[in-house]
Formats: structure tokens, sequence, C-alpha cells
């Protein structure tokens, strides 16, 4: 490390506990590749490809999803919380059973890539939503609900990126980078793309930026999850609108994730640079050259479409009771990448769900049970958009909303990432009276649904298009989602499980509570699932 460069630690407790650590090393990297001497190539002829020189307490840098033979680990092999006493009527949820539905949502993800979609996912408007839907129709059926239906949903027009290519060129030699990802809604180039030397400004501060010239240049910023594949400190910070301001003819975000997991967050909306993300593995290539005073320039061609008139569909099934009160039991369906925990984890469990109460006799249910999956959460939210708008509240006394329930436990370690045998904690919402909220709490510390101390001022995920609607609550977890870690091998079984009893106990107790029980404006201020703010 060059003598200037300065080490920034910033340590995150939360979901993942992530302790996370940035090196910013401004103003002494040249940015002008005409200055490169040709000899310098041949001096090192292999330079470019094994440059990175990762470090750690092991002997070597844990990443994922590369090193998943060694971090991930058996369901079996996780804790797992046992049945509490008197809770034996949710002994039938069978998590491992739930976890190979999960595989079935997941599988047409695969095939989305499979099909050789650089862009792929369950992304809503396209044929793998459609399977989607269309699994789900089945299984509702087979679980014999009544009123199984799709509602078409014209969608808003949709940015997708048709195909990119990026690469990296350092003494006249260039290397392709095979993680690069572009940013929802982030410009294209144009003709042959776009050649911009590097200049690297750390996390992008305002401090970052001070004294450097970024126009015309490419920015490559180093971006903390915070905690997760989403929200990260080049979107709130500002960093990336920093850079978009200066003038950056690209913006590269390196996304924290140690490894080399591709990742596609938020932060691009409104930006002029196509802004693109890169891994830690690939962005240390080229950080170790501009470490060493070597030009760097990058290469990106990017082409995206605005996709119109596209059409998705939510799915709606019935298990009837007597009463004509409802609970509304939801999933989203669609995802970037596989969507393991984003959402096929919280459709599993919502499918599971509705399998436990269509084996109670509708004599036995006291209120009628709605479910509905909505396809286009990470778009336009139109599906989501047309319940809030339209349905008929007056008779709903709680929405349940199945997002997110499970995920491993991830540490940063040095420079790299453990996984541990335990699910993480998850950021959770209820809405509704004093008594719903302490039954909530109670239910979860009961089953073992671990919670971060404070829940969601209001809530995010698919539920925050209706909360405002009747009561209701989630969990919702967000470290892995919208990156390639987003498998099935970090997503614990037991973690669906407990969620999944819990929820069903929470939905029997307010069967036992009167619909203004369950509404009534809460009272308690000592409740940590009271908004703070
Ligand atoms: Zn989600």
């Amino acid at each position: 490390m060059k003598p200037n460069c300065h080490r920034t630690t910033a340590a995150f407790t939360g979901i993942g506990i992530l302790a996370l650590w940035a090196l910013a090393c401004p103003a002494q990297v040249p940015v002008q590749v005409q200055a490169v001497q040709p000899a310098a190539a041949e001096r090192n002829p292999a330079a470019l490809a094994t440059l990175s020189r990762p470090t750690g307490r092991f002997g070597r840098t844990l990443g994922l999803p590369k090193d998943g033979k060694d971090l991930y680990i058996p369901d079996e092999d996780y804790i797992r919380f046992p049945l509490p006493p008197g809770a034996e009527a949710y002994a039938d949820v069978d998590a491992l059973k739930i976890k190979s539905m999960m595989g079935e949502v997941t599988a047409i993800s695969r095939k989305s890539r499979d099909d050789g979609n650089q862009y792929w996912g369950r992304i809503p408007g396209t044929p793998y939503d459609r399977m989607t839907q269309d699994w789900v129709m089945a299984q509702f059926e087979k679980l014999s609900l009544a009123d199984v239906r799709r509602q078409e949903i014209a969608m808003k027009p949709l940015w997708y990126p048709t195909e990119w290519t990026a690469e990296f060129t350092v003494d006249g030699r260039t290397q392709a980078l095979k993680t690069v990802f572009p940013i929802t809604e982030s410009p294209p180039t144009t003709g042959d793309g776009i050649t911009a030397p590097v200049v690297w400004v750390g996390l992008g501060t305002a401090a970052d930026f001070q004294g450097r010239d970024v126009n015309g240049k490419t920015v490559m910023i180093y971006s903390l999850p915070t905690p997760g594949g989403r929200d990260h400190s080049a979107d709130w910070s500002g960093a990336v609108r920093r850079a978009n301001d200066a003038g950056a003819a690209i913006i590269l975000v390196e996304m924290g994730f140690p490894g080399n997991a591709q990742s596609e967050p938020e932060g691009a909306v409104g930006t002029a640079a196509p802004t693109v993300t890169i891994t830690p593995d690939e962005a240390n290539l080229i950080r170790d050259q501009l470490d060493q005073g070597r030009p760097v320039s990058f290469h990106l061609r990017l082409a995206t479409e605005e996709r119109r008139g596209l059409k998705t569909g939510n799915i709606w099934g019935v298990l009837p009771a007597a009463s004509k009160e409802q609970i509304l039991i939801m999933a989203h369906t669609d995802a970037f990448f596989e969507g393991a925990m984003d959402n096929a984890s919280g459709l599993a469990m919502m499918l599971d769900i509705a399998r436990h109460y269509a084996a109670v006799p509708q004599a036995q249910r006291p209120r009628t049970l709605v479910f509905l999956t909505t396809p286009d959460h990470h778009h336009g939210s139109e599906g989501i958009h047309w319940v809030r708008d339209n349905y008929d509240w007056s008779n709903v006394a709680l929405i349940v909303n199945a997002e997110h329930p499970s995920q491993t436990l991830l540490y940063s370690l040095d420079a790299g990432v453990m996984t541990a045998n335990e699910v993480g904690a998850r950021r959770w919402f209820v809405g509704g009276s004093d008594a719903l909220r302490a039954l909530v709490r109670q239910t979860f510390r009961e089953f073992g649904v671990a919670t971060y101390r404070k829940s969601e001022v209001s809530p995010g995920g698919e539920l925050s298009q209706i909360y405002a609607k009747a009561p209701s609550f989630h969990i919702i977890d967000h470290v892995i989602y919208h990156t390639t870690l987003d498998t099935a091998d970090l997503v614990p079984a037991w973690g669906i499980e407990a969620a999944t009893r819990a929820f069903l106990k929470i939905i029997d107790k307010v069967n036992t509570m009167t619909k203004q029980e369950i509404a009534a404006a809460p009272t308690d201020l000592a409740d940590p699932s009271r908004p703070v703010r």
C-alpha cells in the first residue's frame, strides 16, 4: 500500500453484523493512458490475471459464491429452534419440503439465465414471470383453493438491458470483466461503447472528491452494503450522484460483498452516465494496477431497451370460511437472479400456510383466507397498486406478508466473509392494536424468530403499498437479495420453519380476536414495534 493511502473502517451491526472495510487512495494515481510505456507489459506479462493479492487470517480470503464449498452449511447443521410446548398444531410444517418447493421457483430463474438472458431472474413481463404465475396457479389448484384466477395487470414501461460487455486495459493489455452488471435505469452507451480512464474515489464522500478531476473519467466507488444488495452507501451517501454531477463518463460501483457475487442494487435513477456494479474480485484486479501507479482504462458497452405494453398478473385463491371477514396472505413472485430468499422463500412459506389451513375443515376456519401473489415488486408495483386502490378492504381483519423469512447469518472477516450456522435477525413490522403488537412480538420470541430491536417505521417490501389499509405484520430479511448470493445455499430451512409456525400461531390467535381488537389504535409507548420517528 502506498504511504499516502488511508484506511477507513466501518463496522455495522445488524442482520448480518457486517464489519466492512474500504481503502481510499485519492490523488496519487495518474490517469492518462497515453503515458503508459509498452515495455512495462513485457516486464510483467502475466500481470493482469494474477495481481489480486487476497489477504486473510486463514491464509486466504474467503468470498462468495466462489467459496461456497467451504462456506455453505447443510440445512441439518444449522441450530434449530424446537417446537415450543403447546404448539403441536404446527408440527406439520415440513421445512425441507418448503425448501424443495422454493427450488422449483428458483429453477425458473435459472432457466432464464440458461436461455441466454444476461439480465436474468423472474423479471416481470418476461416468459419467466408467466411461468412463475402458472406455477402458483398449479399449486393453488393442487390445494383445492376456491376462485383460483389470474388477474392480468398492465405494466409500466420496463427498462431492460439486452447486452453488455466490459473490459479494462493496462499497458496496452486488455482483460475482459465478467461480473459487471448494470444498475436499474442506467443509461446505455452508444456505438462501440465508452472508454475512459479510471479514477478511484474510495467511498465517494465529498472529501474523497475534493481536488479530483473526474470529468470524462470512469469513477470507481467502493460501496458498503448497508446491510445488503439493495441499499448501499454509494447510493444513500450521494456518491453516485456526486460522480454524475462532476461529469463522470461511467460510474463503476464496487459492491462490498467479498467475492464474486454480482449485484443489482438501487442508485442509477437519473444518472446521465452509465452506472454499473463490479464485484470485489474483479475490482481488485483494477485496484492493484492503480495502487502501483499504472493508469487503467475501462471500456463499457451497454445496450438497453424500453419494453412497452407488457402484461403481468396477480394470482388469487381463497379458502372460504363461515365469516366473510378475511385475512389476506400475500407474497411477491418476481426476482433478480435466483431470488431464493427474495422471494421464493416467502412464496413457498405462503403456500405452506395455505396447505396447513386447507387441511382444516371449513367449519373450523373462523375467517376467510385470501391468498395473493403479486408480480411486479421490483419494478412498477402495478399488481399491488391495483389491490391497494380497488380491493374491498372493509372485511379485511389482517394482512400477512410472506417475504424473505430466512437467511444465513453472515460476518465480514478480514477482507473476506464468514457464514454461521444460525439464522440472521430480520427487519420487521406490525401495524395494529397493542394486543396485536404484543402477540406478534411474543410469538416471534416463542418460536425463535429473531428480529431487529426496533421495527420498521413503515414496512418495506410489498407490504409498503397496502399497510395503511388494514392491520398487518411481516418479517423481511435484506442482506443477500438483489445479488447472485441469493440462492438456496443461504436460506436455512429451519428459519423458514420457525417463521411459518409463528405466522400460523399469530393467525390462529388473531382469529380469537374481534376486528376491533386487532385494529384499535396503539397506546403502548414502550413497545419496540412502535414507530420512533
Ligand atoms: Zn422481496
